[in-house]
């Protein structure tokens, strides 16, 4: 981290914490979701020194991905209608079946998995339509996500209310790719990454979107080098970025 970004992380640290609103059971508990999502990143952030940026970034996405899944489950109990609509069910990959467009975060917590070395390219001129593809996602083997721990964060908040629409999508190849979901799951689930978003970009660090498979066969090269590129506010991501 240059010297600039850490006077603006110290003056993060020393701002009044986002709002928690009261009086409202769900606005409180979505403000405090946020709040903490924000304060554990500052934190971790803050431990960053010379020579751990791979151990700090690593500790950023487990932190995020957590954070989501905790935020999944509360959601769930929050909308107590919302389960028992959800079709989604273990080995069930249509919603696989993309180059994703995800966080950089993201595909350093798929990329501190333990998966063999990945063989992974995609045409510049197809960066900018990834949803017109319809490829098996890298990372699914033998139909199953082999990264299920440290899957994305789109992977944890998409969901369907409709298995025959996600089949549909998958099978005529609809651009698209409407699936009905429970858009306050979703919205719900996205949360932290709003706010670990919103510190990365305060402070400078590279927050644009990257294709999951380019940036993790990447990071397999060079996990150390990237992580510390990035954290510094660098461009090391810049190849593998999605073109809009
Ligand atoms: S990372 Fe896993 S859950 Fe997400 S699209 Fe790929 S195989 Fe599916």
């Amino acid at each position: 981290m240059t010297r600039a970004m850490r006077k603006r992380l110290q003056r993060l640290m020393e701002a009044k914490p986002p709002l928690i609103r009261r009086g409202d059971p769900q606005q409180e508990r979505v403000d405090t979701l946020y709040a903490n999502q924000v304060r554990q990143t500052l934190e971790i952030l803050a431990g960053l020194s010379g020579d751990n940026a791979a151990t700090v970034a690593t500790a950023l996405s487990r932190s995020l991905h957590h954070a989501c899944q905790q935020a999944w489950q509360a959601a769930a109990e929050q909308f107590p209608e919302a389960p028992p609509k959800i079709h989604c069910r273990q080995g069930c990959n249509w919603c696989c079946h993309e180059p994703l467009q995800v966080h950089i975060l993201d595909a350093i917590g798929v990329a501190s998995a333990n998966l063999p070395p990945l063989n992974y390219s995609l045409p510049t001129r197809q960066r900018a339509s990834l949803k017109k593809i319809f490829k098996a996602c890298p990372m699914l083997v033998d139909g199953q996500c082999s990264v299920y721990e440290h899957r994305p964060v789109i992977c944890r908040a998409y969901h369907s209310t409709d298995v025959a629409a996600c089949q549909r999508v998958v099978e005529i190849q609809v651009a698209g790719r409407q699936i009905p979901m429970d858009l306050r799951l979703y919205g719900y689930t996205g949360l932290p990454q709003e706010a670990t978003m919103k510190v990365l970009e305060e402070l400078g660090i590279d927050r644009r979107p990257v294709v999951l498979g380019l940036a993790v066969a990447a990071l397999q090269q060079d996990f150390a080098g990237l992580t510390g590129n990035w954290l510094r506010g660098g461009d090391a991501f810049d190849p593998h970025t999605v073109q809009e």
